[in-house]
Parts: C-alpha cells; sequence; structure tokens
C-alpha cells in the first residue's frame, strides 16, 4: 500500500486522482490532501477517504471544517501545512496538483524528503526549473509528469537514452479559439474562451489554452523535465488531440503516445509507473471512428504567447518567473471580467520589457520577482 498526499486535491486534476485511487484501494491510500478554500468540494473526499491530514489555506476554512466534518482529520493551514503533508514521514507519494507558483516550496520540500512526485503543477516548473532541477538531481528524485503531453513523452522515451534525441513534438489542440482570427478575438467573452473543444480542465489552464500559453508553459516545462535545449522542442497544432506527443530518435523514427483525452490515464501512470495499472469506465481510442488526424504548423504571429514562452525560457535566468507570474495575474484579470482577452497577452509583454534579467535566481530573488511582477501587472489597470 502506498500513502499518497494530493495537493490542489479540489482541483480538477484533483479530483481525477482521487477517482484514480477509488479504483485502487488497495494499492494507494490518500494519506494527506490539501487545497485552498473549497470546503464544498472537499467535504466528500475527506468524508469517503478519512485522510489523516487537511491542509486548507485559511482559519476559516480550517473552524468551517471542523464544524461540518463527522470524522476528525488532523487539520493544517497555509504553507507550512503543505510542507508538512509533502515532507511527513509515512508518505510515499506527493500529487502535487495545486495550480500555480504556489506549489514550488512544497515540491522543494517532497524532493528533500526524498518521494516519488507526480506532478501536474507546470507553474512550479516554469518559474523555478533550475531550483527544482538542482534539488532533484542532488536527492536522486524522479518528477513523474501528469500533464498529458509530457506524460506521452516520459512514456516514448521509457529505456531510450536522450542522446539519442533529434526533437521532442507536443502537440497543441489550439484551444477554445483555434479558428479565429485576432480581428474576431478582440470581442471573445470569457463564457466563450472558457469552453475548451477537447478538454475539460480548470478555469486557469482553459484560458492558457486559449491564448497559447499552455504549450508556451509546457514548452518550458519539457525543457526541465526532459533537460533538452529549446532547438529540440517543437510544438505542432493538432486539432484533434490524439496524439498526446511525439519523440523523434536520430534514425528519423518517431514515437508518439495516443489515447483519448481524459486525465486519469496520465495521472494513473504517473502514480503506478513503471508499471501500468487498469483504467475503468474509460473511453477506447476508436481510431476507425476519428478517421483522420490533422496537423499544421504553429503561427507566432497568431499566437504570440507562445513565442513569449520561448523567448523567456531561452533568455532563462528571471525571465520565465516575470513570465509565468504576469500570466497568472493577467488571467485571473480577465477571468474577473476586468481586462478583455487579448489584454492579458498585452500585460504579459509589458511586464517581460520591463523586466531586467537576473541570472541564477535563489529562492528569495524568485519569490520576489514573482510577487513584484504581480503587483506590476495589477498596476497596469490604472493605464
Ligand atoms: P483547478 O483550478 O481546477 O484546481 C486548483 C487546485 O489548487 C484546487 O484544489 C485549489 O483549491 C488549489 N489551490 C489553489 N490555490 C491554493 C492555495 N493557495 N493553497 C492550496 N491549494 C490551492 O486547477 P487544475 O486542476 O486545472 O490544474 C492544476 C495544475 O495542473 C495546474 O498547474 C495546471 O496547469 C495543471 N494541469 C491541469 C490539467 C487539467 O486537466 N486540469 C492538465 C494538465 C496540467 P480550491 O479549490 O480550494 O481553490
Ligand atoms: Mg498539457
Amino acid at each position: 500500500m502506498e500513502n499518497v498526499t494530493l495537493l490542489g486535491a479540489t482541483g480538477s486534476v484533483g479530483i481525477q486522482t482521487v477517482d484514480v485511487i477509488r479504483q485502487h484501494r488497495h494499492r494507494f491510500s490518500l494519506f494527506a490532501i490539501a487545497f485552498g478554500n473549497n470546503v464544498e468540494k472537499a467535504l466528500p473526499i475527506i468524508q469517503e477517504f478519512q485522510p489523516k491530514f487537511v491542509v486548507v489555506s485559511s482559519k476559516e476554512s480550517k473552524q468551517d471544517l471542523e464544524l461540518r466534518l463527522t470524522v476528525k482529520p488532523k487539520i493544517l493551514v497555509g504553507q507550512a501545512g503543505m510542507e508538512e503533508v509533502s515532507t511527513h514521514p509515512d508518505v510515499d507519494i506527493v500529487v502535487n496538483a495545486v495550480l500555480g507558483s504556489i506549489g514550488l516550496v512544497p515540491t522543494l520540500s517532497a524532493i528533500r524528503a526524498r518521494k516519488k512526485i507526480a506532478f501536474a503543477n507546470k507553474e512550479t516548473l516554469v518559474t523555478a526549473g533550475h531550483l527544482v532541477n538542482k534539488e532533484a538531481e542532488k536527492y536522486g528524485v524522479e518528477l513523474l509528469p501528469i500533464d498529458s503531453e509530457h506524460a506521452a513523452i516520459h512514456q516514448c522515451l521509457k529505456g531510450e537514452s536522450l542522446k539519442e534525441v533529434n526533437r521532442i513534438i507536443i502537440t497543441a489542440s489550439g484551444g477554445s479559439f483555434r479558428d479565429k482570427t485576432r480581428e474576431e478575438l478582440q470581442h471573445v467573452t470569457l463564457e466563450q474562451a472558457l469552453k475548451h473543444p477537447n478538454w475539460s480542465m480548470g478555469a486557469k489552464i482553459t484560458i492558457d489554452s486559449a491564448t497559447m500559453m499552455n504549450k508556451g508553459l509546457e514548452v518550458i516545462e519539457a525543457h526541465w523535465l526532459f533537460k533538452l535545449p529549446y532547438e529540440q522542442l517543437d510544438v505542432v497544432l493538432h486539432k484533434e488531440s490524439v496524439i498526446h506527443s511525439m519523440v523523434e530518435f536520430n534514425d528519423l523514427s518517431v514515437m508518439a503516445q495516443l489515447g483519448t483525452p481524459d486525465m486519469r490515464g496520465p495521472i494513473q501512470y504517473a502514480l503506478s509507473y513503471p508499471h501500468r495499472l487498469e483504467l475503468q469506465n474509460a473511453k477506447r481510442l476508436d481510431l476507425v471512428e476519428i478517421g483522420k488526424l490533422h496537423f499544421e504548423k504553429m503561427n507566432f504571429e497568431r499566437f504570440p504567447c507562445l513565442k513569449m514562452a520561448y523567448d523567456a525560457g531561452r533568455a532563462g535566468g528571471s525571465m520565465p518567473t516575470v513570465l509565468n507570474a504576469a500570466n497568472e495575474e493577467a488571467v485571473q484579470l480577465f477571468l474577473n471580467g476586468q481586462i478583455s482577452f487579448l489584454k492579458i497577452e498585452d500585460f504579459i509583454q509589458k511586464a517581460l520589457d520591463e523586466h531586467t534579467i537576473i541570472n541564477d535566481p535563489d529562492l528569495t530573488t524568485i519569490v520576489e520577482v514573482d510577487q513584484q511582477t504581480r503587483k506590476q501587472v495589477k498596476s497596469y489597470l490604472s493605464f
């Protein structure tokens, strides 16, 4: 039996992780969960799995939980709580499915405690991939990707040497506005942006998919996970999301991983790696029914966020931290109805332009740059 700490249990990835654990109760036990303040979503999970620890982000949510729970887990608050449940000696696997760079410190702690880490939280790798990799190498910890593209690449690379890889080809669905022109994007609404054609995900990543920043973040995520330079990381538009990504080797042979768009596949593979388990209530991929797959070259002018991400990734240092923090903040402003869709990329570009790069930033610098960028992006509202 493996004990699992699940950070971000009430989110889209979190709820699907709970489903995977439910399907394999003989194999995994939900030891601890962490979430923000969504007590309504957390209550049934706590009642069903009776984790030993629950971490919330505010004292109010702690009080609310205490009043309403019939079972009595130990309830902790905030980042210190997330660190405690990520390093507890009884924990075998930490699933990091929180949203945003808030996942960085618990990740570093889990690495130092030599936990197996299943990783969905791409913002953490974008903001400080060099720190995460340095610690992972030092402590001999492998990060097991949950993001579907990276899980696909991880599967294609199984048993292969990175030295024999020519390039990685990450597929992009194109998000909710794939077929719209730049002009048409001026008038799109939040409601339209939240309708992803293939995947059902949390609000922030759905907007990131529409701006194509999600693919940009994934390129940087791939750079750190697979330790390849940006020249060897390509993106291709593939609207069906059937091929989750590909690897081209030096003999020009290409390996691809295919599947239906169901995050429980990659979540389960990260949990059971290097083995595979059955996945119940899932749809089998039917290529005959699908009939055709389409591929298109990526257009950086149509999707400037992807270019910003490549540029920030190549620049390195504190630039990806600015990219990530500006994006998190701008997307939040869009979700709040405070800015229009195209303002998201304007705000990110402005934050990048105004930043003077700091090379090899340490954790304190990363946190400072992150906070400073968020403040700055909010200040653009008054222009
Ligand atoms: P959601 O918004 O659905 O969920 C986010 C989770 O993080 C919630 O449990 C939320 O709690 C929690 N959280 C937010 N802020 C805090 C905080 N301050 N302290 C503790 N917990 C917090 O996001 P997704 O599940 O969509 O995405 C999670 C991560 O996985 C992201 O990095 C995303 O890019 C990545 N990912 C997601 C995919 C998907 O299919 N959804 C696919 C691939 C990657 P609360 O509910 O209380 O706010
Ligand atoms: Mg993805």
